[in-house]
């Protein structure tokens, strides 16, 4: 079957009308850049918060329009808020996109693909640890589906307006960090059942709507796996890079490479794996035991050309202070983990910063006459 390409599906898209009439949805800037993977084709449009149905109704025909180009067995097409990033052409370097979000310099996504590998642990840990470096630090938590960010700071209650004109949210506070979740606004035994298009419109308002404080960096904690709704939250969040969590199982190895090639896919410079739950040290032998076969993320990450920022082992301690609201670096600043998480930070940063991920320079090729 002919594979599918951006030029049939802009080509079908511009046979759509704007909703406000003015020409086609390309030519009124409201596609984002367009992902298609095998038959799946995945974009945004942009919609204005006031439209917000008449944009459902769009996105219907749209939808509907884009499977009818051959080769097509799924569209995705999500509604965003705002304007997609500009395009952008190969894989950038870590640093060389901004974050878009006033006052902050980086966004990095920390991810995983799939639940329970320490995910949120480690978003709350590299968070602290980039702060610990003298760098100005906010958190997004952005898995809506199980917010855990505010139990792991030990923050509760609501956060304020302020009272700058727009009214924004106030963003909580702890260890010197400013973070902000779906956590604090939705009662905690609140089933959420999240639809892909209100992800990204609750996400983008956290994101948007918060009166964040000037930062270096925003660590983003993402919802966990690989599906369409990361794959739009990942393309749609001005991310500088992404921080991809696996434990040391094959499985899990073969959920991290899910993770990064979505990251891929978007163009969202993959920064490094970090392997979790690496080893367990015995308290009471102090020998070394490597339960899940450790290693595995090192020898996978050599093998698909991704750095391994570190290991992590499994400790109680760590899992005790985290349920307790005392994640390990802000509450053991001597320990073991402290200095695997900075040392995990310095990397992130110098990515983020030093442009350490820069594309490749361009090769001279030299003309024999
Ligand atoms: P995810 O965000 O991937 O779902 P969490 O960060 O919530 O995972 O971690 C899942 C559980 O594992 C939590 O109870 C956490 O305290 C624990 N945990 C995470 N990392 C470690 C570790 N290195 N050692 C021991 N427990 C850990």
């Amino acid at each position: 079957m002919a594979s599918v390409t951006q030029e049939a599906v802009l080509a079908v898209l511009k046979r759509i009308a704007a909703p406000d009439g003015r020409g086609n949805v390309v030519s009124a800037g409201l596609v984002s850049d367009i992902a298609i993977e095998g038959g799946t084709v995945m974009f945004a449009l942009t919609a204005s918060p006031q439209h917000m149905r008449a944009m459902e109704m769009l996105r219907g025909a749209v939808e509907k329009a884009v499977l009818g180009i051959p080769g097509v067995s799924k569209a995705v097409v999500a509604l965003t808020a705002e304007r997609a990033p500009a395009k952008s052409e190969g894989q950038p370097a870590a640093g060389q996109r901004g974050s878009g979000i006033p006052g902050i310099r980086h966004l990095v996504a920390v991810a995983s693909g799939k639940g329970g590998v320490g995910k949120s642990t480690t978003a709350v840990n590299l968070a602290l640890a980039l702060h610990s470096l003298g760098l100005r630090v906010a958190v997004l938590d952005a898995d809506v589906y199980g917010p855990s960010i505010p139990k792991l700071f030990g923050l509760n209650g609501k956060p304020e307006a302020s009272s700058e004109p727009g009214k924004k949210m106030k963003p909580m506070s702890r260890h010197g960090v400013e973070v902000m979740s779906i956590g604090f606004l939705v009662p905690e035994d609140t089933p959420m059942i999240w639809r892909g298009p209100m992800v990204m419109s609750a996400l983008t308002q956290l994101l948007r709507e918060t009166a964040w404080s000037p930062a270096d960096v925003m660590v983003i904690d993402m919802p966990p796996g690989t599906g369409d709704v990361q794959l739009t939250l990942a393309q749609q969040t001005p991310l500088s890079g992404a921080v991809i969590v696996s434990t040391p199982q094959d499985l899990a190895l073969i959920d991290a490479r899910k993770g990064i090639n979505m990251f891929r896919k978007v163009n969202v410079p993959v920064i490094g794996i970090l392997e979790n739950m690496s080893y367990f040290v015995c308290s009471r032998c102090g020998e070394r035991h490597e339960i899940f076969g450790h290693g595995g993320a090192r020898e996978e990450a050599a093998r698909i050309g991704v750095p391994c920022l570190g290991e992590v082992p499994l400790d109680k301690e760590l899992r005790l202070r985290s349920d307790a609201g005392e994640p390990v670096v802000a509450s053991q600043p001597e320990s073991l983990h402290t200095a695997i998480y900075r040392d995990v930070a310095r990397q992130v940063w110098a990515a983020l910063d030093g442009g350490q991920l820069a594309r490749p320079a361009p090769r001279i090729v030299m003309e024999n006459h």
